[in-house]
């Protein structure tokens, strides 16, 4: 796999000494700073420490089977900056070297708060998820448009919630299936909208993300596995 986080740190020196940093526990195969520069900090068949505690497909060691890169950019610091071009062209070329060495599928490219959603929100919505994909990198659908209807949040029980969880289960959210809309469905589902549907990012599962989350996984299911 390939997890993209940002540093979400003030300024990049300041991400680059926390990374080489041994005392804090924390590091990322490649780091890639907002003019593009590609730096690697460790080696790629060396484990390194940047998933923590997280889940894709009931693995539950994403360090172990992952690459981890780390964007320059301050994230809430700086109130979510955009990521610069040359910045994403260079994670793009990162991301399309290491896919075809490992033969990493498509829907392996995931954001840290996909394997950690009730801990982690980078890379954040502000990530382009979508030019990655135009450019052949991960697995994407175009967001479904807003619509009425009805939206499934905090605290609702069913099974139209069970049916829910069970789609984003199927995807490799780490859920669990057990028909109430309760605080890990909505962490998933904030996960979700921001990899997925980031125009709006408010952990509703309103209509556009759950169709969104249906022409996702339709188009998983038609990949040839
Ligand atoms: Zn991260």
């Amino acid at each position: 796999m390939i997890i993209l986080h940002y540093t979400g740190m003030e300024s990049e020196a300041a991400a680059l000494t926390r990374l080489q940093d041994a005392t804090a526990q924390v590091s990322a195969h490649y780091v890639v700073t907002e003019s593009g520069q590609i730096i690697q900090m460790v080696a790629e068949e060396k484990r390194a420490w940047h998933a923590g505690k997280s889940c894709w497909q009931g693995c539950e060691d994403i360090n172990s089977c992952s690459i981890g890169i780390e964007i320059v950019n301050a994230g809430p610091l700086a109130d979510f900056p955009d990521y610069p071009e040359p910045q994403i062209a260079a994670v793009i070329l990162l991301c399309r070297n290491i896919i075809a060495r490992y033969q990493i599928k498509p829907w392996h490219l995931l954001g840290h708060s996909d394997i950690a959603p009730q801990r982690k929100i980078d890379p954040g919505e502000k990530f382009p998820w979508g030019h990655l994909a135009e450019a052949g990198i991960g697995h994407y659908v175009e967001p479904a448009p807003m619509m009425a209807g009805l939206a499934l949040s905090f605290g609702m029980q069913g099974a139209e919630i069970a049916l829910y969880q069970e789609k984003l289960a199927s995807y490799g959210y780490g859920l669990v299936i057990n028909g109430e809309f309760d605080e890990l469905t909505r962490a998933v589902t904030y996960a979700f909208q921001r990899h997925f549907r980031p125009s709006l990012v408010d952990g509703i599962a309103d209509v556009s993300t759950c169709q969104t989350l249906q022409n996702l996984t339709y188009a998983l299911n038609c990949e040839d596995f």
